[in-house]
């Protein structure tokens, strides 16, 4: 099954209505080009995957016409592993955006599982069929609009709530903890910093998520100091989520493990490597009796989710109020796994006929 054919396809997405926004300092949402990858074989058998970032499609396209179909072209498309060493030997001169390191893995995982006829967690070796998906906040205005949300979120079946507030330590933490009051103490919350705060902020809010009995604690410090999260480890009760956002898959993974601050690892295909680096860092938590939660709400994390055994949730953004559940969540906030052969498209009527024809071309 040698690769025939390498495209990039870039695609115009408008910016969600309505807009959201994220903790001061961070940019909200917004629209842009989107970039899609394909990769065609010479017996006929297709693979996508989309950079989903706004913005990536410009740059998806120059590295494909400058290096990947170069590269890609001749290749075994079945020699996943082989191809994913590879790219990361690219990497070292390229220095390539986190977000495309995972693109070309993907896809290929996308064509082995349509040329297979089965869904890529089946693939992968199917742990199981359907799995809790928590609801994941966007930033919301007050304490009180939370609350409403989070009702919401309850009503609507979600299980679990996750927190993105606003940056803020000591409103972050009169938040956490109003919330904890607001559900009772057998919701599982969890609160996700997005790398907002230095270690004396983040050891303020880690303190009051402990008060609080938060399940985890993710990312409050940008993840280039691993010391400085051994240092925050060691000094609040609250299990840390880490390794979200930086490069080198397992192999940075390995050393927050190894630093002994890791409760939970995050993985995921967007960000992490592709499918084979989500996987392995996966089995790698899985060695140390960790866990490895994936991040994000894409299809492709959908299939990580049914086949990593030791996780818990689907991650699902709440970017609205009123709430609106996410397509393919039940009313008891359970995710079914994706059926389709290869990773799948979402369903949805936002797709240009342009983009379902080069995807679906053979
Ligand atoms: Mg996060």
């Amino acid at each position: 099954m040698l690769i025939k054919d390498v495209e990039a396809f870039t695609v115009s997405v408008p910016a969600p209505n309505p807009a959201y926004r994220w903790r001061e300092g961070l940019r909200g949402s917004g629209g842009g080009e989107v970039g899609i990858l394909r990769i065609r074989t010479d017996d006929g058998v297709c693979g996508v995957a989309s950079a989903a970032k706004p913005g990536s499609g410009a740059v998806l396209r120059g590295l494909v016409d400058r290096v990947l179909r170069d590269e890609l072209v001749g290749q075994d498309a079945t020699r996943r592993e082989w191809l994913w060493e590879r790219l990361w030997n690219i990497d070292r001169t390229e220095y390539l955006p986190i977000h495309l390191l995972g693109v070309v893995d993907t896809a290929l995982w996308d064509l082995a599982g349509r040329a297979a006829g089965v869904p890529v967690w089946q693939l992968l070796g199917g742990y199981r069929t359907a799995i809790p998906a928590y609801a994941s906040t966007v930033t919301f205005t007050s304490v009180e609009e939370y609350l409403d949300v989070a009702d919401q979120c309850l009503e609507l079946g979600y299980p679990a709530i996750k927190l993105h507030a606003w940056g803020d330590p000591v409103a972050d933490a009169r938040l956490s903890l109003a919330l904890r009051e607001h559900v009772g103490p057998d919701v599982p919350l969890m609160f996700d910093g997005s790398a907002g705060f230095d270690l004396p902020d983040a050891l303020y809010v880690g303190r009051a998520l402990s008060e609080a009995g938060y399940l985890w604690y993710e990312e409050p410090i940008r993840e280039y100091s691993i010391t400085s999260y051994k240092w925050l480890a060691e000094r609040v009760d609250v299990p840390l989520n880490v390794a979200e956002t930086v490069p080198g898959a397992h192999m940075s993974a390995a050393d927050y493990l190894a630093s002994g601050c890791a409760t939970y690892l995050r993985t995921s295909a967007g960000l992490r490597g592709g499918i084979t680096g989500a996987m392995r860092i996966a089995h790698l938590a899985d060695a140390f009796r960790i866990r490895a939660e994936v991040h994000g709400n894409t299809m492709a994390n959908r299939h990580l989710c049914m086949a990593i055994p030791n996780t818990t949730y689907y991650e699902s953004l709440v970017t609205s109020n009123p709430v609106r559940r996410e397509w393919g969540i039940d009313g008891s906030g359970v995710v079914s796994a994706p059926t389709d052969p290869g990773i799948g498209l979402a369903p949805g009527p936002d797709y240009p006929a342009e983009l379902q024809e080069f995807i679906h071309a053979v």
